[in-house]
């Protein structure tokens, strides 16, 4: 039996995005602003090689001048400070994102930290996360904005409504919850020290699943008509992608639900170049 979830569409939402930014981009060009998004690149691992090239082509149509700094697997820690530091007084480069992970030896955190607020158009700067913590101006973390943006879309209510996020990581999991807290949410986070989490994830209107774990969220945990949000991604074995919820039986029960993939996925790319043409902005 299919299911009878209504699908959470991240495809055609990102598209919609893809337009509004090229839009803004072309404005911009109209004032002599050229928004430049620059990618730092360390070493050679393919996985990361082809998020990178992703980004670079999803740019160049939204009317981004997309950049990669390739730097050798070696790179010294000063060394990465170094370039992060021309970066941020180059004045044609709006956004710099470090692909993250980097390899053994480098100090990830003071990598992010190096990085011009102002342009960490991955949201991932302390004083970014404090700004989203503070309710002021600043850049959400890409994958947790994308995440609203899909519920919005689809005008799902999230004022007053019970939201529980599964994950507490500074990328996804804390800053969705705290967006799901700013749009009036009553927001639970569950984690792996969690005892008991289908008490609380069969509660959810909402439930945003980001464990990191494939299939972790089944059916007969969810509430009936939920809107149900898998950020996770999983390849498996016959090369296909997987996501933390478990779609079948999710699909029977839920009202709404993100495919993987096609859900969060081209979200977060939509929403890096949406940052990307706030920080050219003036
Ligand atoms: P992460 O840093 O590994 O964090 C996973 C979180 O899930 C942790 O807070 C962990 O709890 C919790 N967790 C792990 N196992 C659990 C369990 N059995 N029950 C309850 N909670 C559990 O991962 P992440 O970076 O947040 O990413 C999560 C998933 O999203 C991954 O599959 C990743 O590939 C995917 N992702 C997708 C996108 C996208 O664009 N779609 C972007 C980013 C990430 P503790 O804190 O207690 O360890």
């Amino acid at each position: 039996m299919s299911g009878t979830a209504k699908i959470l569409d991240g495809k055609d939402t990102a598209k919609l995005i893809r337009a509004d930014v090229r839009q803004r981009a072309e404005a911009l060009r109209g004032r002599g602003i050229v928004p430049g998004l620059t990618v730092v690149l360390l070493g050679d691992d393919p996985a990361s090689a082809v998020y990178v090239r992703n980004k670079e082509r999803s740019a160049g149509r939204a009317g981004i001048e997309g950049a990669t700094v390739r730097l050798p697997a070696d790179t010294s820690q000063a060394a990465l400070l170094a370039e992060l530091d021309r970066l941020n007084a180059d004045p044609a480069v709006h956004g710099i994102l470090v692909q993250l992970p980097l390899p053994d030896g480098l100090d990830a955190e003071a990598v992010v930290d190096r990085i011009d607020p102002d342009k960490d158009v991955d949201g991932l700067h302390p004083i970014n996360a404090g700004r989203l913590v503070t309710g002021r101006a600043g850049f959400v973390p890409c994958t947790p904005a994308g995440v609203i943006r899909l519920l919005d879309r689809y005008e799902i209510e999230m004022k007053g409504r019970r939201a529980v996020v599964v994950g507490r990581s500074h990328l996804v999991g804390k800053p969705v919850a705290q967006l799901l807290l700013s749009r009036h949410a009553t927001v639970t986070t569950c984690h792996s020290r969690t005892a008991d989490m289908a008490e609380h994830t069969r509660d959810a209107d909402i439930l945003v699943v980001a464990a990191g774990r494939p299939g972790l969220v089944t059916g007969d945990t969810i509430k009936p008509g939920a809107a149900v949000v898998d950020v996770g991604i999983h390849r498996t074995v016959d090369g296909g992608l997987t996501g933390d919820v478990d779609f079948a039986s999710a699909d029977r029960v839920a009202g709404w639900l993100t495919p993987v993939p096609g859900g969060v996925g081209p979200m977060t790319i939509a929403m890096l170049l949406h940052n990307t043409v706030l920080a050219a902005t003036p």
